[in-house]
C-alpha cells in the first residue's frame, strides 16, 4: 500500500499574535513543530505500512526550514519525503496551496491513500484536504476516526460526527483527514531521524519548475483570495475582578448586579 501524508509545520503555539503595523503573524521567537493532527496522519500511514508493506511519502510546502518537519516524518517511519519550497509559493491562499500539493502529488505518481490532518492550528480552515482530493478528482472521507478495514480496492474508515459515528466505504484511492482519536503517534527513532538530516538526506527538494508550474499559478499570483487586512477583535466589555475577602466579594457583586439592573 503506497500513501502520501502532508505535512505542514506549525508555530507551537495555537496563540497566534499579529503585528499591529503590518498585520503580519509574528513568528520570531517560537518553536515550529509538527502540526498536531499531521502527527495522527504520519502514525495512520506508517501503521499500515507496516501491516501492509509498501511505501510512505510525507509532503509539505512551506519554507526551507519545513524540512524539519519532514526529517521528522521520516524518524516516524516515512520512507521518502518531498519539501516543495520556492519564493514563488509565498503568500498561498488555500487554493494555491492544495493547486501546489496537488501538483507534487502528480508527479509522486500512483498511490492509495493520501493522509491528511484535519486541520492546522495555524491556518486552521480544514479546506486543504478535501480541496486536494478535489484537485485530484479522488473520493474523501473527512474527520476519520478509526480505520476498520483494508479491502482490495476500498478502505472501510469511521467518521467521528458531533454526535454519533459514520461508517464509510470508500474506493481507493482515496483522501482521509484524521483527527487525534485515531491513534497515538510514536516518537521519531533517533538512528532514522539522523539518517534523514545528514548530508545524504533522502528529501527531495522541489520548486515550481520542478513541479511543472507557471509563477502565475501559485503563492499570492496564483491566489483566488487577498487578505485586505488581519486584526485582532476589539472587545468592548472589560472584566472585573473583585479582590477582598468572600462576603466582601460577594456583597459587591450584589451591588453591581443591583446597579446595572440585572437583579
Ligand atoms: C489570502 C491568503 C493569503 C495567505 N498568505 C499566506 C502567507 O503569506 N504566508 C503563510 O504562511 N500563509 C498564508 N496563508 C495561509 C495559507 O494559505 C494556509 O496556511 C494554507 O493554505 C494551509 O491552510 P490551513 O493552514 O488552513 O490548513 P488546513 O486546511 O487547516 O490543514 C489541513 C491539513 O492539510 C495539510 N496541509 C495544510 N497546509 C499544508 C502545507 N503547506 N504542506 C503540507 N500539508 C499541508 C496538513 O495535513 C493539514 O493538517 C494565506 C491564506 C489566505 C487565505
Amino acid at each position: 500500500m503506497d500513501i502520501i501524508v502532508l505535512v505542514k509545520q506549525v508555530p507551537d503555539t495555537t496563540e497566534v499574535k499579529l503585528d499591529p503595523k503590518t498585520g503580519n503573524l509574528i513568528r520570531e521567537g517560537i518553536e515550529s513543530i509538527i502540526n498536531p493532527d499531521d502527527r495522527h496522519a504520519i502514525e495512520a500511514a506508517v501503521g499500515l505500512k507496516e501491516r501492509l508493506g509498501g511505501k510512505v511519502t510525507a509532503v509539505s510546502m512551506g519554507p526551507p526550514q519545513a524540512i524539519d518537519a519532514l526529517s521528522e516524518a521520516m524518524g516516524m517511519g516515512a520512507d521518502n519525503a518531498v519539501l516543495l519550497t520556492d519564493m514563488a509559493f509565498a503568500g498561498a491562499d488555500t487554493w494555491a496551496t492544495s493547486f501546489t500539493l496537488g501538483k507534487a502529488i502528480e508527479k509522486i505518481g500512483k498511490f492509495d491513500l493520501l493522509i491528511c490532518g484535519r486541520q492546522a492550528i495555524d491556518g486552521d480552515t480544514a479546506q486543504i484536504g478535501p480541496q486536494v482530493a478535489d484537485y485530484l478528482n479522488i473520493p474523501q472521507v473527512s474527520y476519520v476516526c478509526e480505520v476498520e478495514e483494508i479491502k482490495e480496492k476500498s478502505i472501510v474508515v469511521r467518521r467521528r460526527l458531533e454526535d454519533g459515528f459514520e461508517r464509510i466505504e470508500c474506493e481507493m484511492p482515496a483522501m482521509l483527514t484524521v483527527i487525534g482519536e485515531l491513534n497515538k503517534p510514536r516518537y521519531a527513532h533517533v538512528a532514522k531521524l539522523i539518517d534523514a538530516c545528514n548530508d545524504k538526506s533522502p528529501i527531495k527538494v522541489w520548486n515550481s519548475a520542478d513541479i511543472g508550474v507557471q509563477v502565475a499559478e501559485v503563492g499570492l499570483s496564483g491566489s483566488l483570495t487577498h487578505v485586505i487586512k488581519t486584526f485582532a477583535p476589539k472587545f468592548q466589555r472589560q472584566g472585573e475582578v473583585l479582590e477582598g475577602e468572600t462576603n466582601e466579594i460577594v456583597s459587591q457583586l450584589i451591588g453591581k448586579l443591583k446597579e446595572n439592573r440585572l437583579i
